[in-house]
């Protein structure tokens, strides 16, 4: 076990959405978290991220850090994705390393499992097949981040951990239209439909795709838990272990938003991975599961995008 009283916990990442609810999170222990404004550590350059490490000395890290996007980012930039994904992975892992860190979490994604990996996915599933095109990017730089903890774990004797969160909703995401998650995309959109008072709203692809969905503050709680109890090279999934589809997330998202119009689906747009729901067996043993349902969490979401708390493209 790895108890937080009285340590110092680097939050990389701290501005993101995962990074904010690790932060209010990490409030409720008895533990003090770093954080690094952009401007003054720029996490894709080695050496000052190995010189801010070595000078604030963190006993804790979790790699909360990565330039993400939905469906469209993804294909739209996918130098930006792999490259920076790497940069920053491999910088805070490696100046962790140096400086003696004793416990890291890096947080992958659920993306890194092959596209038609046999459903819910496990964490064996790792490599074992092709990846989704859409988010093939981004998804090497988070499989080079697992394996490099695996390593230095091997060879250094490092406590480095890695969790795989599913699809992720939740305050302080962002809600730019082309560069968001579906979550945030269609609070925005239903949002700006009942303004407008249209009749139509559209959603992307045909529907059909099934999505789990993973409210951030509990995934916040679970890499608190991790960070205490889990020491191992095998990853851990987090997730609700509930899929649905989009159709049907959508009509959650209407209902919430209070969009009563009719929603309409656009087969040219990309579908991605036909099916990604988490099997989340080794966690629940561990001890831990997901609490917040998922209308509580779009509740929070929409209050949080209506007090303009996201970061509008
Ligand atoms: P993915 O899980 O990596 O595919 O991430 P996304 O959150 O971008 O997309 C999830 C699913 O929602 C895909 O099937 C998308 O086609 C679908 N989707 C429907 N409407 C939207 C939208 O407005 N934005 C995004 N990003 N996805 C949408």
């Amino acid at each position: 076990a790895f108890p937080l009283d009285g340590r110092r916990i680097w939050v990389a990442g701290h501005g993101g959405m995962v990074g904010r609810a690790l932060v209010r999170r990490l409030a409720e222990e008895d533990c003090e978290v770093l954080v690094t404004p952009r401007p003054a550590l720029d996490l894709s350059r080695q050496a000052d991220v190995e010189d801010w490490m070595a000078q604030a000395r963190p006993d804790g890290v979790i790699v909360a850090a990565a330039r993400v996007g939905g469906i469209h980012a993804n294909a739209a930039y996918p130098a930006d994705f792999i490259q920076q994904n790497l940069s920053i992975s491999a910088n805070i892992i490696h100046a962790a390393h140096l400086s003696g860190v004793r416990k890291l979490l890096y947080l992958g994604s659920s993306c890194v499992y092959p596209r038609l990996a046999p459903q819910p996915i496990d964490e064996g599933a790792l490599l074992s097949g092709a990846l989704e095109p859409t988010n093939q990017w981004y998804a090497v730089a988070k499989i080079a981040g697992i394996k490099m903890c695996q390593a230095y774990r091997r060879q250094h004797g490092r406590d480095f951990i890695a969790v795989m969160p599913t699809n992720l909703y939740g305050p302080g995401d962002n809600y730019d239209p082309l560069t968001s998650h579906v979550p945030a995309a269609l609070i925005r959109r239903f949002h700006e439909a009942k303004v407008d008072g249209r009749s139509r709203a559209v959603v992307w692809g045909t529907g059909r795709p099934r999505r789990e969905f993973l409210y951030v503050d509990d995934l916040a709680d679970a890499c608190v838990f991790a960070l205490k109890h889990w020491s191992s090279e095998d990853l851990l999934n987090v997730g609700t272990g509930q899929d649905m589809s989009i159709a049907h997330f959508a009509a959650e998202v209407a209902a919430v938003v209070g969009f009563g119009g009719e929603i309409v689906f656009d087969p040219q747009r990309p579908d991605g991975a036909p099916r990604k729901v988490l099997d989340v067996t080794r966690l629940r043993r561990a001890g831990w599961r997901a609490r917040t349902p998922l209308e509580d969490g779009l509740r929070a979401t929409y209050a949080d995008f209506l007090a303009g708390g996201g970061r509008y493209g």
